[in-house]
C-alpha cells in the first residue's frame, strides 16, 4: 500500500500544491471554486463528476459555515470519496464452483496491457497457491501467443496456444477451459484480440469465445483493460466493448505514468462496473487492487 501512495503520489500530485493550497487560502471564492474545478479536470475526473462534487462542497461550505483550511480539505476527501465509490463490488471471481474452474476473459484494445496483465494476475493466483491455467486466444498476432506462453513460464503457469497461425480464438478457448477442467485448475485465464477497426468484428468474435466458453464453465469475470494514459479516449473504447460483451470489471493500467487517474470515475460511471485492479509498472509484481481510501488520499496528497 505504502508502494501504490508513492507510485500515485508521484504521477497524481496535480492537487499537491494547487488545490489544497487554494482551499488553504482565506477567503475561498469563485476563483478558488474555478480553479478547483480545473485541478480535477486536469485529473481526468470527467466533466459532470467535477462540476457535481464541486457544486456538493461549495454547498457543505455554505450550510456548515466553515472557513476552517482543515475542514474543508476533509470535505473535498469525503466528497471524493463517494464519488469514487458508488458502492460497487469489487471482489474478482477466481474461486471453481462445484470442481469447474473459474474462467477470466481479459479483452481490450491492442497495446494497453492485457498480455500483461493476464501474467499479473496469474502471478497474484499462483502466490495464492492457486492452480492456473493461461489460454492464447489472441490468435491474430502471431507474437501474442508467445508473449503470453512467456509470461506463463516466469510466473510458472503452464499455456495452452494453437499452433496454426490464425487459430480460431473461440475453439483455443475452448481447448484453454478444457485443460483447466482435466487438471482441476481452480482458474483459466484467456487473453484475447484487440482489434478495433471493425466493431461488428469484435463482437462476433469476443461474443463467439464467451460461448463456446460457456458450454464448458461459466464466464465468472471479463476484464476490460483500459490505458489511463488515454484519458477520456479510454472512456470510448470502453463504450464498444461493452456492447460487445458483458463487462464485469476493468483494470486501469500505466498509473505508474503522467495519468492522474481520475478516469476511474467517468469509466465506472459509463459503464456501471467497477474498476478491480490496477496496474502500476511492465513487472509481474505491479499489479494492485483498487482500493478507495489509498486512491483518493494519493490524488490529494
Ligand atoms: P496488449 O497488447 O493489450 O496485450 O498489451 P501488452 O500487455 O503487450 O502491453 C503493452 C505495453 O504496455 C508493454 O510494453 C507493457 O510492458 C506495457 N504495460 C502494461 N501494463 C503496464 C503498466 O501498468 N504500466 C506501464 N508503465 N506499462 C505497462
Amino acid at each position: 500500500l505504502a508502494r501504490l501512495r508513492s507510485r500515485l503520489a508521484k504521477s497524481n500530485n496535480v492537487f499537491s500544491q494547487g488545490l489544497l493550497a487554494l482551499l488553504s487560502s482565506d477567503s475561498i471564492d469563485d476563483d478558488v471554486w474555478d480553479e478547483v474545478e480545473e485541478s480535477l479536470l486536469v485529473a481526468d475526473l470527467g466533466t459532470e463528476p467535477t462540476l457535481e462534487l464541486v457544486d456538493r462542497l461549495r454547498e457543505r461550505v455554505t450550510v456548515e459555515g466553515t472557513k476552517d483550511p482543515e475542514a474543508v480539505r476533509a470535505m473535498l476527501r469525503e466528497e471524493l470519496i463517494k464519488i469514487v465509490d458508488p458502492g460497487l463490488d469489487r471482489r474478482l471471481t477466481a474461486t471453481p464452483t462445484d470442481g469447474i474452474p473459474a474462467v477470466m476473459m481479459v479483452v481490450g484494445v491492442n497495446g494497453v496491457g492485457k498480455t500483461t496483465t493476464v501474467g499479473k494476475i496469474a502471478r497474484v493466483l499462483v502466490a495464492e497457491q492457486r492452480e492456473v491455467v493461461l489460454g492464447a486466444a489472441d490468435t491474430f498476432r502471431a507474437a501474442a501467443a508467445e508473449q503470453l506462453a512467456t509470461w506463463g513460464a516466469r510466473v510458472g503457469v503452464d499455456t495452452v496456444r494453437s499452433d496454426v497461425e490464425q487459430a480460431d480464438p473461440a475453439s483455443v478457448a475452448f481447448e484453454a477451459v478444457k485443460t483447466g477442467i482435466e487438471r482441476e485448475t481452480d482458474v483459466v485465464l484467456i487473453d484475447t484480440a484487440g482489434r478495433l477497426q471493425n466493431k461488428a468484428n469484435l463482437m462476433d468474435e469476443l461474443g463467439k469465445i464467451k460461448r463456446v466458453v460457456e458450454k464448458q464453465a461459466p464466464v465468472g469475470e471479463v476484464l476490460l483493460v483500459l490505458d489511463a494514459t488515454t484519458g477520456q479516449n479510454g472512456l470510448s473504447q470502453a463504450k464498444v466493448f461493452a456492447e460487445a460483451v458483458n463487462i464485469t470489471g476493468i483494470v486501469l493500467t500505466k498509473l505508474d505514468g503522467t495519468a492522474k487517474g481520475g478516469i476511474v470515475v467517468p469509466i465506472q460511471r459509463q459503464l456501471g462496473v467497477p474498476v478491480k485492479l490496477i496496474g502500476l509498472g511492465e513487472g509481474a509484481d505491479d499489479l494492485a487492487p483498487f482500493e478507495v481510501e489509498a486512491f483518493v488520499d494519493a490524488l490529494l496528497s
